[in-house]
């Protein structure tokens, strides 16, 4: 589909030297055509009005994403929305090629006043979007809370609409003793960190919990702010360093990601806290992170599932040797 628009593009760029003007609106029209779109569920066809609406506002929001680039992704609706009703958006990319060796999910934004753990995710898909996710299959979504991030200028909220922490919202093992209780006697009632009325009570949290389900992540990757490190929980050896980020285990809280995702569903999760919550990383540590965190899912992710495969395929060819012999008896 991507070569093919691409090879149309080239058609016209080879013609559009008769009248450029005649060929100018085809060409913008042809290239934000989404590539490699999600199978795994029916995403909605997303309305141009809401996605232009919605690349709007991060692009007043974000420095460092542009309108245009925004649009260029070719985000799908999934159909769920925020509080406030903004449309939850997300991609699949797929290999160009063969079949994908692990599903990863990416996410950003939980938090909404972190701002560089959105923009990292858009330079990413543009990454994406450009095949360099090797042959993972991602899904990425790169805004989880934006009714915490899309308020008006320096009035970003790490809580969600209803004033929740995402991270402190999902199903953990005896949530309704823990979660409030860490809140009122740990945290001192802290407005930043209020669990929520129940588990998953939140629209953004509930979705992604269905994304967990039904995309079935090899492993997860979520994307924060301000610690300057990565964090890891579930049953995998972490990685020493993604780009300038060292390893430091900061331990997991009742209904957090890692402690639902990493320890409770055993998906390891790789949390990454990136050293500003409002300037972007450097160029160069943006390539860094993302390599360093493909090399490390090529190594405990994608091989021990591959060796794992193997080692079941000789079992089934004997099944199938024995099951053959005994017909022919
Ligand atoms: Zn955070």
């Amino acid at each position: 589909m991507r070569f093919l628009a691409l090879g149309i593009l080239a058609a016209l760029a080879g013609t559009a030297h008769a009248d450029d003007r005649n060929y100018a609106p085809v060409i913008a029209e042809i290239r934000p055509a989404p590539t490699r779109v999600a199978t795994a569920n029916a995403a909605l066809a997303t309305d141009p009005a809401e996605l232009d609406s919605f690349c709007r506002r991060i692009d007043a929001k974000l420095s460092s994403v542009h309108h245009a680039e925004c649009l260029s992704i070719g985000l799908l609706d999934s159909g769920a929305d925020s509080n406030n009703r903004t449309p939850l958006l997300y991609k699949d990319f797929l290999p160009a090629e063969g079949k994908p060796i692990a599903r990863v999910l990416l996410v950003g934004g939980i938090h909404g006043d972190e701002y560089s753990s959105v923009s990292i995710v858009f330079k990413w898909l543009a990454m994406l979007d450009e095949d360099l996710g090797e042959r993972f299959h991602w899904r990425v979504v790169p805004v989880l809370n934006p009714d915490g991030l899309l308020r008006p200028p320096r009035m970003s909220q790490r809580v969600n609409a209803n004033g929740v922490d995402l991270n402190r919202n999902f199903p953990t093992p005896n949530w309704e003793v823990e979660a409030p209780a860490y809140w009122e006697k740990r945290t001192w009632k802290n407005k930043r960190r209020y669990p929520g009325p129940s588990a998953l009570s939140e629209p953004e949290s509930a979705w992604l919990a269905e994304q967990i389900q039904a995309f079935e992540p090899h492993a997860v990757v979520s994307v924060h702010a301000p610690h300057g490190v990565v964090d890891f929980d579930g049953p995998r050896v972490p990685p020493r360093q993604l780009g300038p980020l060292e390893l430091r285990l900061l331990g997991t809280y009742p209904g957090s990601m890692g402690r639902y995702i990493g320890i409770h569903k055993g998906i390891p999760l790789l949390t990454l806290e990136l050293e500003s919550a409002f300037g972007m990383p450097a160029q160069d540590e943006v390539y860094a992170i993302w390599y360093d965190m493909l090399g490390w899912l090529h190594e405990k992710i994608a091989l021990p599932l591959k060796l794992a495969e193997e080692k079941r395929a000789p079992v089934n060819e004997l099944m199938r040797a024995g099951k053959d012999a005994d017909t022919e008896g």
